[in-house]
């Protein structure tokens, strides 16, 4: 089974991917933890692409296409794929490799929130800069307000989820999947999940949705369907 699963800023998408990942046995492949991977290893290719980083500009389709699918070679199948494509010479580059290797995408999953939704999630949450523990001032406070309570270092935000960067982030994540859920709409796999409500509440949606996906595509290679 290959599913592709994407959602806007704090939509919980790599909490149910690591989930969906235990279910079904997948490798789970992350661009972005892939990217980060690269860069803290120092590697020729993290080197470049933090290049791109820290002058604010979008690593290259080229760049990221190759570290994906090279990713993707390994296994041949079976995966569950977050953060890519992201956009149309991504979606091109994938579609390349499926058709070489007579791979299918069974479901193209986005766990969608609302924007205020995403703010509220995303800006809410603070850093140990000491020990690097997460909190959210609402669904996981600290016993003492803006202190870790494993180290007791004072707590801050990351520039990143202050709530007018969060909404750029989220009409930029909108605007770039616009094209790309239209392609994937048409070709009938799109899944839209609401991912409003807690962990378990949305993952009580997506399990049987993806039992059933499941289930068709154990009946089609039953019946001598291609591989
Ligand atoms: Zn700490």
């Amino acid at each position: 089974m290959n599913i592709l699963i994407f959602g806007p800023p704090g939509s919980g998408k790599s909490t149910h991917s690591r989930r969906i990942t235990e279910l079904y046995g997948l490798t789970y492949v992350s661009s972005g933890d892939m990217i980060r991977g690269e860069i803290s290893r120092g590697s020729e290719l993290g080197r470049e692409m933090e290049r791109y980083l820290a002058a604010g500009e979008l690593i290259p389709d080229v760049v990221v296409n190759s570290l994906v699918i090279s990713r993707l070679r390994r296994d041949r199948g079976n995966f569950i794929l977050d953060g890519y494509p992201r956009t149309a010479e991504q979606v091109l580059a994938l579609e390349n490799y499926l058709y070489d290797h007579g791979i299918s995408i069974n479901v193209a999953m986005e766990i969608f929130i609302s924007k205020e939704e995403s703010v509220e999630r995303i800006s809410g949450r603070r850093i140990c800069p000491g020990c690097g523990e997460v909190y959210h001032v609402k669904y996981r406070p600290p016993k003492v307000p803006g202190r870790c309570d494993v180290c007791g270092t004072e707590l801050v935000q990351r520039s990143d989820d202050r709530p007018e960067v969060v909404k750029k982030r989220y009409d930029l994540y909108v605007k770039n999947m616009k094209p790309i859920i239209t392609f994937y709409k048409k070709q009938g796999i799109y899944v839209r999940v609401d991912g409003h409500g807690g962990i378990s509440e949305v993952w009580e949606r997506i399990r049987p949705l993806l039992d059933y996906i499941h289930s068709q595509e154990v009946t089609r290679r039953g019946s001598g369907g291609a591989p």
